[in-house]
């Protein structure tokens, strides 16, 4: 095709000397309007937002977790990443980071926290000692040793009890644990043996009798 076309061009410049007919002018009709293919995207009403869309206006997908430390609006993952991609390679930074889950405040949390009721503080500080620290023993300097060792005191007081409202029921906590839950039972009789776990969040009303 391209050496036709070049063919017949060099004809055309050898003949280019000779008086060609007169074309008649015609008018020329400018194309109908062209329909705009790249009409903007919409912007939906929770771009940006927390768990919204994706800030990237071409993306706009759902489950925007990721935030950005300059602007504080929010990406897809994908996206986060890729921004991430550049921002390390012409800042040494990264920009965005996923937003974690709110998670329900741990219960040594509570234990210093003096807005909290004392009965619920004190069952959280006895039930999150080490458990030598739970059970001091009759020999005094025995007990003054181990308690060097551990960097706190024995716990002297009765045991404390604790109980509170569960989704509408009475329950007794027995069970504090590391992870920041505690343990409930609906038996309020039993000292130990939880049958759910919950956050101290889920409780209220707490009080160190039954009633
Ligand atoms: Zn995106």
């Amino acid at each position: 095709m391209g050496s036709l076309i070049r063919s017949m061009a060099r004809r055309q410049a050898r003949t280019s000397t000779v008086a060609r007919p007169a074309v008649p002018w015609v008018a020329y009709a400018p194309p109908a309007a062209v329909e705009v293919v790249d009409t903007p995207p919409a912007i939906k009403p929770d771009k940006g937002l927390l768990g919204g869309s994706c800030n990237r206006t071409a993306c706009q997908a759902p489950g925007a977790t990721w935030v950005h430390a300059d602007s504080g609006a929010h990406y897809c993952r994908s996206c986060a990443l890729e921004i991430n991609r550049w921002a390390r390679r012409d800042h040494g930074t990264l920009l965005c980071s996923p937003i974690k889950p709110v998670e329900p405040r741990h219960c040594d949390d509570y234990i210093d926290d003096p807005a909290q009721p004392e009965c619920l503080r004190r069952f959280l500080a006895y039930n999150r000692l080490p458990a030598a620290a739970k059970y001091p023993t009759d020999n005094e300097s025995y007990n003054a040793r181990m308690e060097e060792y551990l960097g706190c005191a024995m716990w002297r007081d009765p045991v404390p009890a604790l109980f509170a409202d569960h989704a509408g029921r009475r329950v007794r906590v027995v069970m504090a644990s590391r992870f920041g839950d505690v343990g409930i039972t609906t038996n309020l009789d039993a000292e130990r043996g939880y049958v759910a776990r919950v956050a101290v969040d889920d409780l209220s009303n707490f009080s160190a009798t039954p009633a």
